[in-house]
C-alpha cells in the first residue's frame, strides 16, 4: 500500500508524466498504458505523454486513443519528466531507446506484472500473480478509490482479456472473474470487445498463420513444435509485424505439444522468439537468451539468424523437458 501512496503522491505533484508501453506493443501494454492515462486525466485532470515504442500495431488501430499516442521516434530525449511510468515492460530493455528518458526523470515508476521483473523503477508496484498489467492497475485503482469510467474500464479489460488468451491461460484466476465483472458493470462489452480483440483480424494475418502451422516441424515425439517465419514470408502475405502474434499458442493448441515456439527473422541476422508450454518454464529458457517473459509464455531475440538460433533452443528446450 506504501508504494501505491506514494504512487498516488506523485501522480499529485508531477507537473509532467510520460507513460511507456512496451516493444512491439500488445493489448495489455496498449490497454494499460491508455488506461491508466486515461484515469490519471480523470481522477488528477492532468494529461499524460504516452509513447508506443516501435510500431503501431495495426490489430490495436480500433482503439480510439491510440491515434493520440506517440512514436518514441518523436519524442524529444532531452526533455526531464516528473514522472516516468514504465506498464508491463518486463526489463529495461524493452523500452529501447526511451530508457534514457526514462531513467532521467525525477521519479520512475514500474507497474508490471511479469515473474522476471528486476525491480528496475524508483518505485516499483509488481505482481507476479496478476493475470496482466491491466488487473494491477486496475487493483491500485481500486486501492486508492479512482474514479472508473467506462472508457478506463474498456482499456483495462482488454489488457486482462488479451493476456489471458479470452480467460483460458493458467493465469485466468478467480480474481480475474471478479474483475472482470466488476469492468463490465462499468461499461465494458465483453462480446464488443472480444470481437474486436479476437474477430476483426485482417485476412493476411489468417492466412500468413495457416501458412506457419502448415510449415511447422515436430522434434522429440511431438513435444516440440516450431514454426519459421522469414522477412520473405512476411513480403509475401504483405503482413504487418503484429500479424505474428497467436501463432505460437496455435501450435500449442496441439495434444502432444509441450513446448511451441515462434521464430520470426528480424533485422541484422537476429531472430524473435515466442515461446509457449504447458508445464515447463519458459520464462527460464528464455532468459538464458536474455529475454524472459512468464512461466509458460515468454519471448526472447537471438543475435542469430533462425536455423542457429533454432541450434541453441533446442538444446535449451531438451534440457527442460528431460531434467
Ligand atoms: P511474445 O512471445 O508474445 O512476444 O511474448 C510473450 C511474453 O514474454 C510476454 O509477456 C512478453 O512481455 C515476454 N517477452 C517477449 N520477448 C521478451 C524479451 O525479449 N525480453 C523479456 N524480458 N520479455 C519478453
Ligand atoms: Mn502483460
Amino acid at each position: 500500500m506504501q508504494n501505491l501512496k506514494e504512487l498516488q503522491e506523485n501522480i499529485k505533484n508531477a507537473n509532467n508524466i510520460i507513460i511507456f508501453s512496451h516493444v512491439n506493443p500488445d493489448g495489455d501494454t496498449l490497454g494499460s498504458m491508455i488506461g491508466l492515462s486515461k484515469l490519471i486525466e480523470l481522477n488528477f485532470n492532468k494529461k499524460t505523454t504516452n509513447v508506443i515504442i516501435g510500431r503501431k500495431p495495426d490489430t490495436y488501430a480500433f482503439l480510439n486513443s491510440i491515434d493520440e499516442c506517440r512514436s518514441n521516434n518523436d519524442i524529444d530525449k532531452e526533455t526531464i519528466y516528473d514522472l516516468a511510468i514504465a506498464v508491463d515492460v518486463a526489463a529495461k530493455d524493452r523500452m529501447v531507446d526511451m530508457q534514457e528518458v526514462y531513467f532521467k526523470a525525477k521519479k520512475s515508476i514500474n507497474i508490471d506484472h511479469h515473474i522476471t521483473n528486476n525491480g528496475y523503477g524508483n518505485i516499483n508496484i509488481i505482481d507476479a500473480n496478476a493475470s496482466s498489467c491491466a488487473e494491477v492497475i486496475y487493483g491500485l485503482a481500486k486501492a486508492l478509490n479512482w474514479e472508473i469510467n467506462q472508457e478506463t474500464a474498456e482499456l483495462l479489460y482488454i489488457g486482462i482479456l488479451t493476456d489471458t488468451g479470452g480467460f483460458r491461460f493458467e493465469n485466468t484466476s478467480p480474481k480475474v472473474f471478479n474483475y472482470a465483472a466488476e469492468l463490465s458493470e462499468q461499461g465494458a462489452n465483453p462480446t464488443k470487445l472480444y470481437r474486436l480483440c479476437y474477430e476483426s483480424k485482417p485476412k493476411a494475418m489468417a492466412l500468413l498463420n495457416a501458412y506457419a502451422i502448415q510449415n511447422a516441424v515436430f522434434k522429440e515425439n511431438d513435444k516440440i513444435a516450431y514454426t519459421i517465419i522469414t522477412k520473405e514470408d512476411m513480403k509475401n502475405f504483405n503482413a504487418k509485424g503484429d500479424y505474428t502474434e497467436g501463432i505460437s499458442e496455435s501450435l500449442r493448441q496441439i495434444n502432444t505439444t509441450e513446448v511451441s515456439m515462434l521464430l520470426k527473422e528480424s533485422e541484422n541476422q537476429t531472430t524473435k522468439v515466442s515461446l509457449r508450454s504447458k508445464n515447463i518454464d519458459v520464462a527460464k529458457i528464455a532468459e538464458t537468451f536474455g529475454g524472459g517473459g512468464h512461466h509458460f509464455a515468454a519471448g526472447c531475440t537471438i543475435q542469430k539468424p533462425p536455423k542457429i538460433a533454432l541450434e541453441k533452443l533446442m538444446e535449451e528446450i531438451k534440457k527442460s523437458l528431460y531434467e
